[in-house]
């Protein structure tokens, strides 16, 4: 290890929170999880994890309107992070992590892994643990099926829990507008209503005769036309069907926000932020705008943008 001397006492990391432009959800494996086909498209919404040097393990959230959401103890997923990495190379010392939140909490975004995928990259640069991004990456699949996007970013095709990724051929850049909901949506919960509508609605997958949770050959193409207009009929999000069953209400926020000019609008992941893709970006402002003076929470975001990295604060 480098003396003391050269070694930096605080890392400031950025990680993008995610949008699930395609989400279809496959048989339960042996320990009760579902297998995805994802296409993940990391966006604009930052998370910052500024990590300083420290003799234990602590953390401080910034940037909720509640901050009971967040656990601030191991359940953490940024000081499981921290503390996996520490157990992975042996290192000895502690970490205080800053976390400054804009990714919705609990909204479908992948906050929580973007928050976990930043705390690693942190400490790994501030430890100088020196592992390279695979083993950073399976050390994020330890901590939470969508960590390893957060930290490699872009546009990805993820299999197995999603954590399995494959970068994916996209040209162009896409503007959201993220309607979201402060009143958040638990994960495994989306999961279990999603079972439920899908065994009333067996019907909605068994008329089609390809592997039906696939991304679709369609949905490729579109993406290397680098066109919201040809992406937007083919964003498809079978967990919308657990979102739904659990906020009614979404569909018809979906609904407005097409009236508002987005071409077409998904529920992010679990919810309940639901992504609204616009033409560009005059349209997505107008369509913000207009949500806006309805009283909704509209964010403005693009996509996509790099995975988690170090932040040079000019020292
Ligand atoms: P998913 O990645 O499952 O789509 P999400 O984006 O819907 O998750 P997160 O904001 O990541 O949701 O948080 C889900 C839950 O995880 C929260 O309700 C909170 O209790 C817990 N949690 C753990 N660590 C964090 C963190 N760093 N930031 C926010 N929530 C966290």
């Amino acid at each position: 290890m480098s003396d003391a001397g050269s070694r930096r006492d605080r890392v400031h990391v950025r990680a993008p929170g995610k949008i699930n432009l395609f989400l279809g959800v496959g048989p339960i494996d042996g320990d009760g999880y579902h297998a995805l086909s994802t296409v993940f498209q990391a966006v604009s919404l930052y998370e910052d994890v500024i990590a300083t040097a420290a003799d234990d393990f602590s953390l401080t959230v910034s940037g909720v309107a509640d901050p009971s959401t967040v656990p601030l103890d191991d359940r953490n997923l940024a000081m499981r992070a921290a503390k996996v990495l520490a157990a992975a190379t042996g290192y000895d010392g502690g970490v205080h992590l800053e976390i400054r939140k804009s990714v919705p909490v609990a909204g479908g975004m992948g906050g929580g892994s973007a928050d976990a995928a930043a705390a690693l990259v942190a400490c790994n640069e501030l430890w100088r643990t020196g592992l390279g991004h695979d083993r950073l990456h399976e050390l994020g699949a330890r901590l939470g099926a969508d960590v390893p996007f957060a930290l490699t970013g872009g546009t990805a095709v993820g299999t197995g829990r999603g954590d399995v990724l494959t970068a994916a051929l996209a040209r162009g850049r896409y503007e959201w507008v993220l309607i979201t909901d402060e009143d958040g949506l638990s994960t495994p919960e989306v999961y279990r209503a999603y079972d439920v509508a899908r065994a009333e609605e067996d019907r909605v997958y068994a008329d089609s005769p390809l592997d039906p949770f696939d991304v679709p050959p369609s949905f490729f193409e579109a993406l290397l036309t680098g066109d919201a207009e040809a992406l937007a009929p083919c964003l498809s999000n079978q967990l919308e069907a657990g979102a739904f069953r659990l906020r009614p209400a979404l569909e018809g926020t979906i609904e407005r926000g097409v009236a508002a000019g987005a071409l077409a609008g998904i529920v992010s992941g679990s919810g309940p932020t639901i992504a609204l893709l616009c033409t560009d970006a005059v349209a997505a402002d107008r369509v913000a705008e207009r949500l806006r003076s309805t009283g909704r929470t509209a964010l403005r975001a693009h996509g996509p943008v790099r995975g988690a990295q170090v932040v040079d604060e000019g020292r």
